[in-house]
C-alpha cells in the first residue's frame, strides 16, 4: 500500500505529491489529466515569482517537478470509488483498486458553461470565467457578466473597478447575490443590470464583439456590443464520485479543516474540490502542500 496516494492532478495534486514525497514515505499519484485546469488557461499573471507564463508550460514544469522525485505516477486514469476499510481505497474506472494509508483528494473543479453558440469559440477570445485571473485584460473595456448569483455580482463590482462598463446579465427577474453585494453594485456608477434576459448567442469575428439574449418579458432579441463576458454560473467540484464517503457541502465542496483534513481519517483534500473560499493556482498549490503535511502528521500518530 502507499503511505499517501494523491487523486488528481492539477496544481494542488502535484503540490502534495512533492510534499510527501520528500518526506521519504510511499507517495503515488493518479491523474485523468496532469495539469487540471491550468491546461485550458493561456496566459498566467497571476503564479507569483512567475510574471507571465501559459498554461501548458506550467502544467509540462508540474509534472517535471513530481518526477524529480520517487512518486509512482497513474497519468489517464480516473478514480471512480473510495471506501475506508483497513486502508483507504480507491477503485478506478479501470477496475484496479489501490490501497493506502492516507489519501489526499485534489479533483479541482470546472466552471459551469453557458452552452451557447459563440462560448467555446471565443474562449480566451473574450470569453472568461476567472476575473482574479482574465479581469485586468479588459481594462478600459466594456464587459458583461453572465449570472447575477454571489459570484456573478462579486465578479461585476471587481471588474467595475478596471473596465470601463460592465452589464450584469441574469436569467431570472432579479438577481440572487446577498443584498449587501447588491446595494454595492447599484451604488457604481458603470454598472447596468439586465433581468430576464436569456443569453441566447456570443458574437464576434476573430474576437468578441458582442452578446445577444432574449428578453424574456417581451420575447424581444437584444444586442449589447462590448469586448469582453465573464460567465459565472457556478464552479462545480469534480466530487461526484465520492457519494456520501466524504461529507462534502451543498455544492458538493469537500469540507476540510485547517489541516486539510475530510471527516473520515486518513482522507485529506486539497484545492479547488475543497470549500476552500478563492479558487486560484497559487492558493491550490498552498492548499496541497498543507494538507500532504497534514497526511504526514496523522501518519506519524497512527
Ligand atoms: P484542477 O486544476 O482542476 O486539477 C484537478 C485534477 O484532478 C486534474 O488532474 C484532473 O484530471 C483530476 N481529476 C478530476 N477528477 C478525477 C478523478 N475522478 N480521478 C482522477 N483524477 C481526476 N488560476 C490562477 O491562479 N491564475 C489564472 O490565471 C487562472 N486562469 C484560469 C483560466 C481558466 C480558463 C480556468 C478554467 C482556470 C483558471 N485559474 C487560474 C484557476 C486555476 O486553474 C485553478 O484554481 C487550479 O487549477 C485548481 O487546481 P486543483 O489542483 O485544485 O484542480
Amino acid at each position: 500500500p502507499f503511505d499517501v496516494l494523491v487523486v488528481g492532478g492539477g496544481p494542488a495534486g502535484a503540490s502534495a505529491a512533492i510534499y510527501a514525497a520528500r518526506k521519504g514515505i510511499r507517495t503515488g499519484i493518479v491523474a485523468e489529466r496532469f495539469g487540471g485546469q491550468v491546461m485550458d488557461t493561456v496566459g498566467i499573471e497571476n503564479f507569483i515569482s512567475v510574471k507571465y507564463t501559459e498554461g501548458p508550460k506550467l502544467a509540462a514544469s508540474l509534472e517535471e517537478h513530481v518526477k524529480e522525485y520517487n512518486v509512482d505516477v497513474m497519468k489517464l486514469q480516473r478514480a471512480a470509488r473510495l471506501e475506508k476499510k483497513d486502508f483507504i481505497e480507491v477503485e478506478l474506472e479501470n477496475g484496479a483498486v489501490l490501497k493506502s494509508k492516507t489519501v489526499i483528494l485534489s479533483t479541482g473543479a470546472r466552471w459551469r458553461n453557458i452552452g451557447v453558440p459563440g462560448e467555446a469559440e471565443f474562449k480566451n477570445k473574450g470569453v472568461a470565467y476567472c476575473p482574479h485571473c482574465d479581469g485586468p485584460l479588459f481594462a478600459g473595456k466594456r464587459v458583461a457578466v453572465i449570472g447575477g448569483g454571489n459570484s456573478g455580482v462579486e465578479a461585476a463590482i471587481d471588474l467595475a473597478g478596471i473596465v470601463s462598463h460592465v452589464t450584469v446579465l441574469e436569467f431570472n427577474s432579479e438577481l440572487k447575490a446577498d443584498s449587501v453585494l447588491q446595494d454595492r453594485l447599484y451604488s457604481l456608477p458603470n454598472v447596468s443590470v439586465v433581468t430576464n434576459a436569456q443569453t441566447k448567442e456570443i458574437t464576434g469575428t476573430d474576437k468578441v464583439n458582442g452578446i445577444s439574449y432574449i428578453d424574456r418579458e417581451s420575447g424581444s432579441e437584444q444586442h449589447i456590443e462590448l469586448e469582453g463576458i465573464f460567465v459565472q454560473i457556478g464552479l462545480v467540484p469534480n466530487t461526484d464520485w465520492l457519494g456520501d464517503t466524504v461529507e462534502r457541502t451543498r455544492m458538493g465542496e469537500i469540507v476540510v479543516n485547517n489541516h486539510g483534513a475530510t471527516n473520515v481519517p486518513g482522507v485529506f483534500a486539497a484545492g479547488d474540490c475543497t470549500n476552500s473560499p478563492y479558487k486560484q493556482i497559487i492558493i491550490s498549490m498552498g492548499s496541497g502542500a498543507n494538507a500532504a503535511l497534514g497526511a504526514f502528521d496523522y501518519l506519524i500518530r497512527n
